[in-house]
């Protein structure tokens, strides 16, 4: 089973790699990004709960991110593969993730951070709040707070991987299928 995950920054383009990847490898997506965006357009409790956070640029609390991301595994038990984007962006994310896989015998076959400079980010979440619809990639301060937020408490996630021997690095910037082949060397890798 291949367990992959997209790491990296707001606007980092871990969305639009994903799709390729799910297609390539046939793996299920959880973007937990998009999981919220739903529950609230279907007006959950969930959903309204983690609006607050989301149009400030905060994180959602851990507890109900990690319980959502259990269920969703759960749901697709059958699965061939995941990749997860967007999560874990804590280190208590991480950990959970980790707990819940192993105790359902499964693992994280390995990370692919995406590394994307912050004035590259602000240029494209700028242009992408065009077309998004998003109220976060509306406001300039919002976008400020979310690279921000990512440097503070997500990025020491690429550190927890690291130390695992789990991480691959590489560069966000360039064409999307020149991105979408370096992905692919590095899932390949986690493969052998
Ligand atoms: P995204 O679509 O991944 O950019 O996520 C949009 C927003 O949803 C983030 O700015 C957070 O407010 C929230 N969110 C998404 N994933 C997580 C997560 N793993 N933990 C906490 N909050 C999250």
């Amino acid at each position: 089973m291949l367990n992959i995950i997209l790491f990296g920054p707001p606007g980092a383009g871990k969305g639009t790699q994903s799709e390729k990847v799910i297609k390539k490898y046939n793996l299920t997506h959880i973007a937990t990004g998009d999981l919220f965006r739903k529950h609230k357009e279907e007006g959950t409790s969930l959903g309204k709960l983690a609006q607050e956070y989301i149009k400030e640029g905060k994180l959602v609390p851990d507890e109900v991110t990690i319980k959502m991301v259990d269920e969703k595994i759960k749901e697709n038990k059958n699965a061939n593969g995941f990749i997860f984007d967007g999560f874990p962006r804590t280190v208590a994310q991480a950990e959970a993730l980790d707990q819940f896989l192993k105790a359902n015998n499964m693992n994280i076959s390995g990370v692919v951070a995406l590394e994307v400079p912050d004035q590259e980010l602000r240029v494209r979440l700028k242009e992408r709040a065009k077309t998004s619809g998003r109220v976060d990639d509306q406001d300039e301060e919002k976008i400020n707070i979310r690279i921000q937020v990512y440097h503070n408490e997500t990025s020491p996630v690429a550190g927890y991987y690291e130390k695992m021997k789990k991480l691959k690095r590489v560069k966000g910037v360039g064409s999307i299928e020149e991105i979408f082949n370096a992905i692919c060397t590095s899932i390949d890798s986690f493969k052998k």
